[in-house]
């Protein structure tokens, strides 16, 4: 069978890639070793306004799924703490993007993929051989032989394709882990995103709607040390709420577990490039940060509306797909991902450190940034992608 196009990862990246591509036109395979259906991983993901836009333009339908945040609010110390950097929606810094919860996002784009025309999905599949050369894709699986123009790896941080195809990375692991779950509490969010640093690391409370079970609910991502964060995962529940209200100093008052306790170990890791002869990494195959900024997702729809814009102008101009796509793709992610990929890393390492001269080196550089509405700006646009050339997925249509 012959496709313009194979995506070989239908993870939250590759579902995205899969609907961007489809939607200029382009026939499309969608491939996973596992079964595409909606797991639970118990995390949340912030979404920047452009990567909302993104998924507005494709016509996901995330209606009642989102908790907009109002109020974003980085300190060091407590919710009162000088030390801090705010953002709120209505001042000139806008629109500050809104809170998924994985598996709803999941569910929406599963569903979509499943109403699109020229969009096929083969999973679950083993993938035996890709050979690629200047002529076209040969993609050699259990079930038979794919042929395509254009493939695109999105097969998460760990991607075999990257690998086979000679890309290095440069890779720094933190010695540290994200600890995730969801807490109910007594008191209202009001829609606040509060990230605050602690040393050894971050812990984000991060609001989210109501379900039917609780009208209070916050997601936790607690980013520490490797072994700190694995006796945290293992230890009683009430031993880790106490642990846990302590950090957070009565901000939402009493509070409850409303699920388990998830791990992620963390890295920073970028591909030393992002495309090769008719192949284009995208997601995590890419790019994998630290999350403390909440980026990684965004950065990887970003990196789907790039390689379908490139796509569509291809198609328009009758060019070769496999081609002319990629001729602007790795220059123009790659200056994205990296002055990201260093922003959170800085943050990262100078809460891991946290010396006498580098914590208040940090805690001068929140109270500074906060004071200047031009730099707030700044970095508002780059993490939200606006401060880039912008494909027109993610430009209001
Ligand atoms: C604790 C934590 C919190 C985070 N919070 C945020 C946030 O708030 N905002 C944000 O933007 N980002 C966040 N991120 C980052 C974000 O979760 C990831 O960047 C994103 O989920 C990566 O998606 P992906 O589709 O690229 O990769 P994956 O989710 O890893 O998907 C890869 C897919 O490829 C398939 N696959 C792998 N190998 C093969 C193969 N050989 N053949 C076929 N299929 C294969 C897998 O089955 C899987 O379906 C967070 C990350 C962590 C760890």
């Amino acid at each position: 069978m012959d496709f313009d196009i194979v995506i070989i990862g239908a993870g939250l990246v590759g579902l995205t890639t899969a609907l961007a591509c489809a939607e200029s036109g382009a026939t499309v395979a969608l491939l996973d070793r596992k079964t595409i259906s909606v797991g639970v991983d118990g995390r949340a993901s912030a979404l920047s306004s452009t990567s909302l836009r993104v998924f507005e333009n494709l016509s996901v339908d995330l209606q009642g799924l989102t908790q907009p945040i109002r109020d974003m609010l980085v300190t060091d110390g407590e919710p009162n703490s000088p030390w801090r950097l705010h953002f709120e929606t209505g001042d000139e810094t806008g629109d500050l993007g809104a809170l998924i919860e994985n598996p709803l996002l999941q569910s929406a784009l599963i569903d979509k993929v499943d109403a699109t025309e020229g969009l096929t999905v083969f999973a679950p599949i083993e993938v035996h051989d890709v050979s690629r050369s200047l002529q076209g894709v040969s993609v050699l699986m259990d079930q038979g032989e794919l042929t395509t123009r254009l493939i695109i790896a999105a097969d998460g941080r760990e991607s075999v394709l990257r690998r086979k195809a000679g890309i290095t990375v440069q890779r720094f692991d933190y010695d540290a882990a994200s600890l995730v779950t969801t807490i109910a509490h007594d008191l209202p969010h009001d829609g606040l995103a509060w990230q605050r640093m602690i040393p050894g690391g971050a812990l984000a409370v991060l609001p989210l709607l109501p379900n039917g079970e609780h009208v209070n609910r916050s997601q936790i991502v607690w980013s520490a040390r490797a072994d700190g964060i694995q006796a945290a995962t293992e230890m009683a529940d009430k031993s880790f709420l106490g642990l846990l209200s302590e950090k957070m100093e009565g901000y939402l008052g009493d509070m409850s577990l409303a699920a388990p306790r998830h791990n992620y170990p963390l890295r920073l890791q970028i591909a030393d490039g992002f495309t090769k002869i008719r192949l284009a990494l995208v997601g995590d195959a890419a790019h994998v940060i630290h999350p403390l900024a909440g980026q990684g997702l965004n950065l990887g729809i970003r990196d789907a509306a790039a390689i379908a814009e490139g796509v569509k102008m291809s198609r328009q101009t009758g060019q070769d797909i496999g081609v002319a796509s990629l001729l602007e793709y790795d220059l123009w992610r790659n200056s994205d991902t990296r002055v990201l990929g260093l922003l959170t890393h800085a943050i990262a390492e100078s809460s891991r450190l946290n010396t006498g001269f580098i914590g208040h080196t940090r805690r001068l550089g929140l109270s500074l940034t906060n004071r200047s509405e031009k730099l707030k700006s700044s970095l508002r646009k780059q993490a939200s992608g606006e401060a880039l050339d912008l494909p027109s997925l993610m430009r209001a249509r």
